[in-house]
């Protein structure tokens, strides 16, 4: 059913690569027919890329994504806490960005609807650095939020947990498992060879050499660490935090939209929905799943949460109902949803990002969230260059952490805690290269002011024309 990451697409090369590996297959999101946009108060259908709006509100918007794409590029992947303006992306907020740098509601209203279902958070809370990054990690803004020839492009059969469930099959019989079995403790021994203890909730232990701790920082820092984490590197993992999403699939017995000439899509600036699509499938049994899914995410998230289900179910169907302009939306047979930051093992989604400020802050140690610790390394989709908080950043991950331990399979050194920064001595704490203190980027050249205006003369006289 995909109650978490479900689509793979352009760029996401090791993701198809496993696919091909592990025999598993993709399909391709549906996407035919026309989209529905729910911006600034009024209902559009649209195809294609940016939704229906004011001519002043498109130039706006086009010249938004050129200039979200420009600042990502200019954003080092491997620390882009010492990027270029690294400083003062890091100090503003992406709606203080926003409001800076764009002009039109239409634009502002978009823009801050894309961020919101790319983060599940509100842009009021996320670092621009960290939104540049996110960019740059996943190529371009285009990329990012497109179905076809983007990141939505396809669709694991059988859902997206079909891949892990191959890989284990194949690996099952090489390897011990221990499966469901939660990690509260993680000890290194203080014996020569630095061996890791894994303390199970089960009360069971585990001896290691290497230890692979694969799961979101802010999980990592609420592991019980002996010895203790040193204070850098607890501040940065705990301080990453995830956004909240409510994922709603609802369940019909028709494919009703498409008879109205739409995709499913729909995106909308209020809540509590703010981004829906299609979730129709093949079932294993041969049978066709009809459904459509729905993120309610950052605030709208938060708000629902303590309502009750009838009243939450009650508020998504008619957000769909007015959505569509249909009363088909009511006649959904079954209704699933998964609160993501209620979940013990997620703490929410997609992935944990550190909030404005914190980053250039920690410039000289923020690298220390990825480095081992003594035999135990950190694999995560948030440590990834490419692709950070998708799956493909997590297998990237995974991949780099495996390459690190196969070079060095010998024990490393016992973690002291250093004395000047409160790290372990060994990691050789990474130099820091001269912080770019940056101003604020102009928001409106007379260039941008002047082709606005010659641009909008042009669509005007086109449309008097015609
Ligand atoms: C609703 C939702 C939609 C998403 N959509 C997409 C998408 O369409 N495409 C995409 O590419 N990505 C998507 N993502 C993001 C994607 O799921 C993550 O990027 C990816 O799963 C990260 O992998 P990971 O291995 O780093 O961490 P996780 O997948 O979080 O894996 C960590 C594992 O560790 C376990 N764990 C945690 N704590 C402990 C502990 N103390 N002891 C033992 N085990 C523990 C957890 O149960 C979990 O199995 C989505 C995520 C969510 C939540």
């Amino acid at each position: 059913m995909d109650f978490g990451a479900t689509w793979i697409g352009v760029g996401q090369d090791e993701m198809y690569a496993l696919c091909k590996e592990y025999n598993v297959s993709t399909f391709a999101q549906p996407e035919e027919g026309k989209s529905v946009q729910m911006l600034c108060g009024t209902r559009g259908e649209y195809s294609g890329f940016i939704p229906p709006m004011s001519y002043l509100g498109l130039i706006d918007t086009e010249l938004a994504i050129r200039k979200c794409d420009a600042i990502a590029q200019t954003i080092d992947l491997k620390e882009p806490w010492n990027s270029e303006m690294a400083e003062y992306y890091d100090s503003v907020t992406v709606e203080q960005f926003i409001d800076q740098q764009i002009w039109t509601q239409d634009c502002k209203a978009t823009l801050t609807m894309a961020v919101k279902t790319l983060y599940c958070k509100e842009p009021s809370e996320i670092s621009a650095l960290s939104f540049f990054f996110l960019v740059h990690s996943g190529t371009n803004m285009k990329i990012l939020c497109e179905i076809k020839e983007g990141a939505q492009q396809d669709r694991i059969v059988g859902g997206s947990s079909t891949l892990p469930k191959a890989i284990y099959n194949q690996l099952k019989d090489k390897a011990k498992w221990v499966l469901g079995e939660p990690v509260d403790k993680i000890q290194i021994l203080p014996n020569e060879e630095q061996l890791v203890q894994v303390y199970g909730r089960s009360g069971k232990q585990y001896t290691a050499r290497k230890c692979v701790v694969a799961v979101p920082p802010a999980l990592a820092a609420r592991i019980q660490w002996d010895p203790l984490l040193d204070a850098t590197r607890d501040s940065l993992l705990s301080r990453s935090s995830a956004g909240s999403i409510h994922k709603c699939i609802f369940r019909y017995k028709t494919k009703w939209w498409v008879a109205k000439g739409l995709s499913g899509v729909v995106v909308s600036d209020h809540g509590p929905l703010s981004y829906i699509v299609d979730h129709s499938m093949k079932l294993p049994d041969g049978s066709e799943f009809i459904g459509l899914v729905g993120f309610c995410v950052g605030k709208d998230s938060i708000e629902i949460r303590n309502l009750p289900l009838e009243e939450r179910k009650k508020r998504m169907l008619q957000h769909i109902e007015k959505a569509f302009e249909s009363k088909e939306a009511w006649n959904m047979t079954e209704f699933y949803e998964h609160d993501w930051a209620s979940e013990e093992f997620s703490r929410g989604c997609y992935m944990g990002n550190l909030p404005p400020g914190i980053m250039t802050q920690h410039a000289e140690h923020c690298d220390y969230m990825r480095l081992p610790w003594g035999n135990v390394y950190f694999a995560a989709t948030e440590f990834s260059t490419i692709w950070s908080g998708y799956m493909e950043g997590a297998v990237r991950s995974g991949y780099a952490v495996a390459q690190e331990i196969l070079k060095k399979p010998q024990p490393n050194p016992l973690p002291l805690i250093g004395k000047e920064f409160g790290c372990p001595l060994e990691l050789n704490p990474p130099k820091v290269k001269n912080l770019k203190r940056a101003k604020k980027p102009s928001s409106s050249s007379g260039f941008w002011v002047a082709l606005l205006v010659a641009a909008v003369a042009g669509l005007a006289y086109w449309k008097y024309q015609s």
